[in-house]
């Protein structure tokens, strides 16, 4: 069994008690990792209160360099982490080395450079403001991508001078430890980073109404999303909260529909629709719709689910026997629902692991469960609309509001709707993801924002002295 790593030691939990590490391609146990419990979270936050005082005075230049370090020893080891990654939590390895741990080498690179270039001070008529840092961030992090969720919180939170107590998920939970082990090694001092592992009941809530957290970073479900910010509302924490998203492809008319559903499709199945950003909807002219629904079943047949470290495949297993029965749950609830599977279903030719065939369902309506609910698979609904209005009343029509993207004749025709988008994140006409770009949602997808500058501040207290 592995060690919990509190105040720059691998500790054991005092829980005595393992959760094992299932591969979801084989099914097979590889790996166990302490459960913990309250009395490690205590002694985590303990360590994380004792080492604000010095983390936080110490130079920016300096917390800068530990972070460019172990962006440097991330891309080093990059391969066996990636490798880790598809095995735990069932990514292609291809996708597990570029997106999954090079992505996060270079948010940690970035916020590197931050540590010392975001400003801090500013003046105001007889004011000086201060950017200081929130404290003890109690980091809570789910597992569809391990490393980058984490990075996404730890590398601002250290580069701003606060410490951490991170939660990683208990169902991939091994990048986390990959990441602690580079700590170790750069010599980050004892308290500054703690890794206490453990199920969401039991170690999040402990850090979510610990008296030593001064904040509280989650990124998961609404549901616990809720229950997170309920327990740390107790004792006023500052809270933010990345959650679910159900995000929708809009294609206006006069966009070039090949590229806009290859796309979209491309963007619906990607880490096998286990993405909160997911653009799980698409959203097509009444006159496009047939040809689109013929593009989409298209381009969803050419997937090749399968091993991870298979070279040809794109989509790997779901991440758990739990993901992948919520998803068939969610297929037959479709077909209840009068929608039109169109390609793929509950069917697999696979014995072993828990794999899902690309989905698509047509005849999709507004207000049906599988348009209004996050599924987290390889499922994409097809929604005709006959107004612009109505197409944005569509994307806008469910409690999320995390991302999306608008495909039109010109940029601006895009642009002009995506304003109209109640949401964090919209693509224009295929525009890329940005590492640089704040990321995080509207309505019930959260409160607050990751990477980027919003992202390094969300870390900041501040105070405003007056000359
Ligand atoms: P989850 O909510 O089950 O778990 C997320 C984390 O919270 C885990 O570490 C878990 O152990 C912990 N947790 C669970 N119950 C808790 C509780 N009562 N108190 C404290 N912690 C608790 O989510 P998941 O299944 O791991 O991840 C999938 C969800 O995450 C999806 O809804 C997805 O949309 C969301 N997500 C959002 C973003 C984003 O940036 N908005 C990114 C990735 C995933």
């Amino acid at each position: 069994m592995r060690q919990l790593y509190i105040n720059g030691t691998w500790t054991a939990s005092v829980s005595g008690e393992g959760i094992d590490v299932v591969n979801p391609a084989t099914e097979e146990i590889i790996d166990r990792v302490p459960a913990g419990a309250p009395g490690d979270v205590d002694a985590a936050a303990s360590a994380a209160r004792a080492a604000f005082r010095s983390w936080s005075g110490t130079a920016a230049e300096e917390r800068g360099k530990l972070l460019a370090t172990a962006s440097d020893l991330l891309r080093q080891r990059a391969d066996d982490i990636a490798r880790v990654i598809a095995t735990d939590m069932g990514a292609p390895y291809g996708f597990a080395l570029k997106v999954q741990t090079l992505l996060p080498a270079t948010v940690l690179a970035g916020y590197a450079h931050l540590a010392e270039s975001h400003p801090r001070e500013r003046r105001v008529g007889n004011s000086l403001i201060l950017k200081e840092p929130v404290g003890v961030v109690g980091a809570i992090t789910p597992w569809n991508y391990p490393l980058h969720q984490i990075v996404c919180k730890v590398a601002p939170a250290l580069a701003a001078g606060c410490t951490v107590v991170l939660k990683p998920s208990e169902v991939a939970p091994l990048a986390a430890y990959a990441l602690a082990e580079i700590f170790h090694e750069i010599g980050l001092p004892p308290g500054v980073f703690n890794l206490v592992s453990g199920a969401g009941p039991v170690v999040g809530e402990a850090i979510a109404s610990h008296p030593a957290v001064d904040m509280v970073s989650f990124t998961g479900s609404t549901l616990a999303g809720r229950r997170v910010a309920a327990l740390a509302s107790e004792s006023v924490k500052k809270v933010a909260l990345e959650l679910g998203g159900k995000s929708a492809n809009l294609i206006l008319p006069g966009a070039d529909l090949a590229a806009a559903v290859k796309v979209g499709v491309a963007n619906a199945f990607v880490n096998s629709g286990q993405t909160c950003s997911a653009l799980s909807r698409m959203i097509v002219h009444r006159d496009d719709y047939d040809q689109a629904v013929r593009l989409a079943v298209e381009a969803a047949r050419k997937y090749t689910v399968g091993d991870p470290f298979d070279e040809g495949t794109r989509l790997g297993p779901l991440v758990s026997a739990r993901q992948r029965d919520r998803v068939v749950r969610y297929i037959n609830r479709g077909q209840e629902e009068g929608a039109r599977l169109v390609a793929g279903g509950t069917e697999t030719d696979h014995e072993r692991g828990f794999y899902i065939e690309p989905t698509v369902f047509a005849g999709v309506e507004p207000g049906m469960v599988i348009e209004q609910e996050e599924i987290f698979g390889p499922v994409l609904s097809i929604i005709p609309f006959m107004s612009v209005d109505q197409a944005v009343t569509i994307a806008d029509g469910t409690p999320y509001g995390l991302a999306g993207a608008v495909w039109g004749e010109t940029e601006q025709a895009a642009i002009a709707v995506a304003r109209r988008l109640r949401t964090g994140q919209v693509s224009i006409n295929g525009g890329a993801f940005n590492p640089q770009a704040p990321f995080g949602g509207y309505k019930q997808s959260g409160i607050g924002r990751e990477l980027g500058e919003e992202g390094l501040e969300e870390y900041f207290e501040t105070k405003a002295l007056q000359l």
